[in-house]
């Protein structure tokens, strides 16, 4: 098959051809159809990432068509469109028991742990537990999505956020998570105020129902601005860049008994992130992470995805080949972009 493969840090990723992966027994191999550019992607290939191994091919956010399924596979069968978390889970750990498998105590990730999706086939472990059907009217463009930046979003705003119509949601970061969740917020009847330094990025927010946006690159204190326009401060804010500075902008920006979610990424590159913890004491804030989303947990999402009510395809601004994949994924550390853009290995 081919693939994108880095063989050093930083150093400019090549496609070419590779073994053909094989399903583990309680595996599969998909035939990836989508597979979306995200910016962990970058952050693995800058070797921010400790388990990724040398050579790597990077990819996580996919979507496909089961290829071959290993003999301990009970729910699945070749020509099954499926897409499924990144974050793969056991199945029998401790937290998999309690129905936490975002969390799974021996979780695998494509694209980190292993090999990932850019490329022509990809190998999932444990399929009966981690895979997720996706819909025949459903472009396989938009399912990869359901793999990272949408249901990330989802577990963010709904499941840890605890969302409610009427509330002030404050989102920085409009990135493909940040928009993702300023969309699903919106949906969920809150008024989300968008923070992002790129006004293409804010455009976008407003686009997909922000009802306020913070231009960050021309606003000084963005938490100060966050708390004029909600009339004291968000209910619920999210950190969707992953960034001290951003971090500490939606703690600030939260009224009493807020709720922060920190959905981006904080590598341990760039060192312990501190946290306004006075605030936290005397406003008695909430802090809570979120870590991508359990396949079990998908059903009510892809039901509002279904109605209508949520259109990740909204998000995909551009498709490419697999040979413009290495340029892509280079450019993400400097020109992140404000839409998705997705690989077609096969096109
Ligand atoms: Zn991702
Ligand atoms: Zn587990």
């Amino acid at each position: 098959m081919r693939a994108v493969v880095f063989e050093r840090y930083g150093e400019p990723a090549e496609v070419r051809e590779v073994a053909d992966p094989r399903p583990a027994p309680h595996g599969v191999v998909v035939r990836v159809e989508a597979t979306g550019l995200c910016r962990s992607d970058w952050h693995g290939w800058q070797g921010h990432d400790p388990g990724i191994t040398l050579p790597h091919v990077p990819g996580h956010e996919l979507a496909g068509v089961v290829e071959a399924v290993g003999e301990r596979v009970t729910a699945w069968r070749p020509g099954d469109r499926v897409t499924v978390p990144f974050v793969c889970a056991c199945g029998t750990c401790a937290a998999c028991a309690a129905g936490d498998q975002q969390v799974c105590e021996r979780q695998t990730q494509p694209g980190f742990t292993h090999w990932g999706s850019f490329a022509q086939y990809v190998a999932l472990d444990h399929a009966d537990v981690n895979l997720v059907a996706v819909p025949e009217d459903m472009p396989f463009a938009t399912a990869a999505s359901l793999g990272c930046r949408f249901a990330t979003a989802f577990r963010a705003v709904v499941q840890q956020g605890r969302v409610a119509a009427g509330e002030w949601v404050a989102v920085h970061g409009c990135g493909g998570v940040g928009l993702s969740a300023v969309m699903i917020a919106a949906a969920s009847g809150a008024r989300v105020v968008a923070v992002d330094v790129s006004p293409a990025a804010l455009e976008l927010a407003r686009t997909f129902g922000a009802a306020r946006c913070v231009d960050a690159a021309r606003t000084e204190d963005t938490a100060a601005a966050v708390r004029e326009l909600t009339g004291g401060g968000a209910h619920l804010s999210l950190d969707a860049l992953g960034s001290p500075a951003t971090c500490a902008a939606s703690v600030d920006g939260l009224r009493r008994r807020g709720r922060h979610v920190q959905v981006g990424l904080l590598p341990s590159a760039s060192g312990t992130t501190p946290v306004p913890m006075a605030r936290v004491i005397a406003l008695e804030l909430e802090l809570l992470g979120s870590h991508g989303m359990a396949a079990h947990t998908y059903p009510p999402m892809l039901e509002l995805v279904r109605s209508g009510a949520l259109r990740p395809d909204l998000l995909v601004t551009a498709t490419l080949p697999l040979d413009a994949a290495p340029a892509a994924l280079a450019a993400l550390g400097t020109a992140p972009g404000a839409g998705m853009t997705v690989i077609e290995p096969w096109s």
